[in-house]
């Protein structure tokens, strides 16, 4: 964020007379991504002989990604749905943003404490939107 971009922010913030912690978490509430423009696969630009093909594009997907947890040597399998990825509709291929998945490993290791500390039986799946309320408790 500039400098002109966080006077804005207290402007608006002081005249509402509310703290721009409070104007950050209704912005990014009612914040709708926009759907991103299509990325070529990078994985499938040659044919089987190593001939090079025009690349495919890759269609955005909501992805749910199985993830298995070691937690004091149990396993437990859980499905993180609602990622955000692009899928390559020739090979199959699934790309995420590396940034988004650096955080959902940290909400993770919460997730874990979390159900440790309250002693809560796991969920088969949880989506993000759970995942990232569990954080805040
Ligand atoms: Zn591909």
């Amino acid at each position: 964020m500039t400098e002109g971009e966080l006077l804005l922010l207290h402007t608006k913030a002081a005249r509402e007379e509310r703290g721009i912690s409070a104007v950050i978490r209704q912005a990014v509430a009612e914040y709708q991504p926009m759907t991103p423009e299509p990325e070529h696969c990078m994985q499938c630009d040659e044919d089987e002989n190593g001939i090079e093909r025009e690349p495919e594009l890759m269609v955005p997907i909501w992805h749910d990604d199985e993830r298995t947890l070691d937690v004091n040597g149990v396993k437990h399998t859980i499905t993180i749905t609602g990622i955000p990825a692009q899928k390559c509709p020739r090979c199959g291929d699934v790309t995420f943003s590396l940034d988004l998945m650096c955080e959902i490993e940290k909400a993770e290791l919460r997730m874990v404490n979390h159900f440790m500390r309250y002693n809560k039986e796991w969920p088969e799946k949880i989506s993000i939107e759970e995942l990232s309320r569990l954080m805040d408790k």
